[in-house]
């Protein structure tokens, strides 16, 4: 009997407790409308009132917008380093093939064995590609993420040896820094052989059919910024670093991430592990546990949604330190009050929200798209060239 009132207070839990939480999510979810477009549900907090975005991506190149002619910036900075490398291109070999020339070297941090390691470009980016996707997700939603990792590396290179990283490395293997790495041998460890052998191919087809492509704006190298989920919309890069806008990061929707993997998180604070994070970061917080709720004020959001400036217990903090305070997906955040005094956090997306989505890549190849009207998509008004052909 008693296990029985168990089984069916577990059942009630399940019924009752799962689909609110599910709902929730949901309810901002993006959809298909009854004409089999794409919809995104927009948030209550983003509108006022719920509202419809239709969004379909075979307008995607007019959103994207005109073309953008090459200007040398990119094209010098790369002669420069085959001069200084003693790469410069053999003519005779350039007729036969546009990728003979020199490849590229990149001073990797590797972060974990605490070493400095010279890497070939195109095998540096397999471990990236690697350590960013799911080597399960579809082999264009890959390439996207090699074209945008690619970008964003030779943009470092052009930054040139930062301070930021140790003995004179350009980028690291940190995600929490520059982008993560993956050493592909690794694949034979996660999978038996023949899958092993399988998604290795499938590694090295991606890096192969990218090699050397680059996204290029206005004869720069683009800053590829890209993350997980975007919870609904992407970040424009003013709006999460300062200072001047990258104009190809704009804040778009985003079809097709609802489904996918930290669309939409709970979190759960006791009040007085709420106060004490604030206070750690800031000792002026002026609250107590059975006051901090009522402190909580959003004093801006983003065009996004993302919270801008909030404050608690009088203090004024940034989105991004809250989140970094409350150690959060994203600055996506709605803050609730359960009847236990409890705080629950409900977080959109995960990541910054500048560039690519990745899930977001994911769901767009999915529906057909290819690694180029991905990228264009996020990236607006960008071209894609070949660095060894330049
Ligand atoms: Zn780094």
């Amino acid at each position: 009997m008693k296990r029985m009132t168990i089984f069916l207070c577990a059942a009630l839990a399940v019924l009752i407790v799962m689909p609110c939480a599910v709902a929730l999510c949901v309810e901002l979810a993006a959809e298909k409308d009854n004409g089999g477009n794409s919809v995104l549900m927009l948030s209550s907090d983003r509108l006022g009132t719920y509202g419809r975005l239709l969004v379909d991506y075979g307008q995607a190149s007019d959103i994207v917008g005109s073309n953008v002619s090459l200007q040398q910036g990119t094209v010098d900075w790369y002669h420069k380093y085959l001069e200084e490398n003693g790469g410069a291109e053999d003519d005779n070999d350039k007729e036969n093939s546009g990728a003979s020339v020199k490849n590229i070297e990149v001073k990797v941090y590797f972060h974990k064995e605490d070493i400095v390691r010279k890497v070939d470009l195109e095998e540096y980016l397999a471990g990236v590609v690697l350590g960013e996707m799911m080597i399960s997700f579809e082999e264009e939603a890959l390439k996207a993420q090699a074209i945008a990792a690619r970008s964003y590396t030779l943009y470092m290179m052009e930054q040139g040896e930062g301070a930021s990283h140790k003995d004179g490395a350009v980028i690291c293997t940190d995600h929490t820094h520059c982008q993560t790495w993956k050493d592909p041998a690794e694949l034979y460890n996660a999978y038996p052989d023949e899958q092993a052998e399988k998604y290795y191919e499938k590694l090295m087809r991606v890096i192969d059919d990218t090699k050397g492509k680059i996204l290029m704006y206005e004869g720069k190298v683009v800053q590829a910024y890209y993350f997980d989920n975007s919870g609904g919309f992407t970040e424009s890069y003013d709006s999460v670093w300062g200072g001047e806008n990258l104009d190809y990061t704009q804040s778009i929707p985003c079809m097709g991430e609802a489904d996918k993997d930290n669309f939409c998180t709970l979190d759960y604070f006791s009040a007085e592990e709420f106060l004490e994070r604030f206070k750690k970061a800031n000792e002026n917080v002026d609250a107590t546990a059975e006051t901090v709720f009522s402190t909580i004020k959003i004093l801006s959001r983003t065009e996004s949604n993302r919270i801008d400036e909030m404050s608690v217990g009088g203090v004024v903090f940034k989105g991004t330190a809250m989140r970094s305070i409350l150690g959060l997906k994203s600055t996506n955040v709605i803050f609730r009050e359960l009847d236990d005094g409890r705080i629950l956090t409900v977080t959109f997306g995960y990541g910054h929200g500048v560039g690519m989505s990745q899930w977001g890549a994911q769901a767009m190849a999915e529906r057909g798209s290819t690694a180029e009207e991905i990228l264009k998509y996020y990236y607006k008004g960008v071209e894609i060239v070949n660095l060894y052909e330049l």
